[in-house]
């Protein structure tokens, strides 16, 4: 097989970080200038422990507010520990919240809002602070997607109650799954910390979590990367089977609950010393992408905000119509470019979270119509050049033919 482009810019680890003793939650500490986080096995997880820290604080409420369209595992966190998930559909052609819906959705049984910075991009703090604080509900800044973003200088994951950042493959740093918890309060980051001193270690998951760490280490580069990414996405997409392809084919198993690993943690600690040079990188790269993929009829692609500073693990674009998208990624998903889709459905339409049944038209008709390109430094310019004229020919095709109204 031949070169495969991660789908989002992965840091890649090096030799000496598996030798490493440095320690990640003070690197992280120095380098997002956040007090020093508690670290777990995944950005689920921490999400869990920010969850359970909130109820002791407000114990009568136990729904929480996220948007229709985002991680499932987000849906699934909240059901493993007997909340209740509560979906609020996106702004048309947004990610954001419908802030109408969302007024609606707070009820006194409200417990958080989880506002999320996809792509790295800025979540509407600005709107939701103030909504939550009027209501008295916390806000978790869902930051997976965002490690190394900045708002007004400062780390994502402040603004609200309490952040988290994913380490999972795929996320930028990564440990091969592992989370990243921290609040700005002290009370609060201070239950953080004890309830991330008290998870179980989990040998067998580990040593798993170990394994996948050497195999990223080894193989998460174009040439073996088809071995550990795309064949697995080829195959599926092959069966008709988009969620699997991108890995969302979560259930409620899927959710081990145990600490990082010291090993895998001071490997992350070592590589977390690249991150601002390399989420540098990926700044640049990315702006002068988005100028040009910008010149496209039809398209949105989402951009940063002012005064904020996107990580940028990849580019989203939202396609007018499902038909475009569709085009698009018929031509674009196998080809080994790194151009994907992040969620593929609304949280009410995975098979494992059917049970929230549910009307959420914008954000079905987001996980309809977007798609992501890659920000990995292994897309050249002349993959980026191919993948560009691709969107152009079908974007342009259907303009011309497309009814004046
Ligand atoms: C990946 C992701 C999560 C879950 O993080 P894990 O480390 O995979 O458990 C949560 N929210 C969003 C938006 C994500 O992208």
């Amino acid at each position: 097989m031949n070169r495969e482009i991660p789908p989002t810019n992965g840091l890649p680890i090096e030799f000496k970080d598996l030798f490493s003793k440095q320690d990640l939650s003070r690197n992280l500490s120095k380098q997002l200038n956040i007090l020093k986080p508690a670290l777990t096995c995944s950005g689920t997880v921490a999400l869990i422990l920010a969850l359970e820290t909130l109820h002791e604080l407000e114990p009568e409420k136990n729904q929480v507010i996220i948007p229709a369209w985002t991680c499932p595992l987000v849906a699934l966190a909240i059901i493993k520990i007997g909340f209740v998930p509560i979906l609020c559909d996106l702004a048309a052609n947004d990610f954001q919240f419908d802030q109408t819906q969302l007024l609606q959705k707070i009820s006194p049984k409200t417990l958080a809002i989880i506002a999320t910075h996809f792509a790295g991009l800025y979540c509407d703090l600005a709107s939701i602070v103030p909504l939550a604080k009027k209501h008295g509900v916390f806000v978790i800044e869902d930051a997976a997607q965002a490690l190394g973003a900045k708002y007004k200088q400062q780390s994502v994951g402040l603004q609200g109650d309490i952040g988290f950042f994913s380490l999972a493959f795929g996320k930028g740093l990564t440990s091969a799954e592992g989370g990243v918890l921290f609040s700005s309060n002290l009370q609060i980051h201070h239950i953080l910390l004890e309830k991330s001193k008290k998870l179980p270690i989990l040998r067998d998951w580990e040593i798993k979590r170990k394994v996948e760490l050497i195999g990223y280490y080894l193989l998460y580069r174009p040439a073996t990367l088809n071995y550990i990414y795309g064949h697995h996405l080829r195959k599926s997409l092959k069966q008709n089977d988009e969620i699997s392809a991108v890995g969302d084919d979560f259930d409620l198993n899927d959710i081990p609950i145990h600490r990082l690993g010291i090993w895998r943690s001071r490997v992350a600690a070592s590589a977390a010393l690249r991150l601002p040079e390399h989420n540098q990188r990926a700044h640049r790269q990315a702006l002068l992408r988005i100028e040009k993929l910008k010149q496209l009829p039809k398209l949105k692609i989402f951009e940063e905000a002012d005064n904020y500073s996107s990580n940028f693990p990849f580019i989203l674009i939202l396609t007018d119509n499902a038909t475009t998208c569709k085009n698009i990624l018929d031509q674009l998903w196998t080809k080994g470019l790194g151009v994907t889709k992040l969620f593929v459905r609304a949280i009410h339409q995975y098979p494992a979270l059917c049970q929230l049944k549910c009307d959420m038209p914008n954000a079905e008709k987001f996980a309809q119509c977007s798609f992501s390109i890659t920000n990995s430094f292994w897309l050249d310019d002349q993959s980026f050049e191919m993948i560009y004229q691709t969107i152009k020919n079908i974007v342009e095709t259907e303009y011309s033919i497309s009814p004046i109204s």
